[in-house]
């Protein structure tokens, strides 16, 4: 397990961070706080795999404009 120093506790501060996170524009400390807090947290690690699913829906859509799903 990694040590962490400070696990976030806040869901709305995670909520803040996530699209930072999975866009992989977070430093790797915030990024391993939000991790943590996604480990321990089912509310928001749902919340994260939507945004997730979302995010790299947009991103295919972006690289391929007429690709045909
Ligand atoms: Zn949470």
């Amino acid at each position: 397990m990694i040590p962490v120093p400070l696990a976030l506790g806040c869901c709305d501060e995670v909520d803040d961070l996530l699209s930072e996170y999975l866009d992989g524009e977070l430093g790797p400390h915030a990024a391993a706080r939000v991790e943590v807090h996604l480990a321990t947290c089912g509310g928001c690690a749902r919340l994260a795999a939507e945004l997730a699913q979302t995010i790299s829906a947009l991103h295919r859509l972006r690289r391929d404009p007429h690709a045909s799903a």
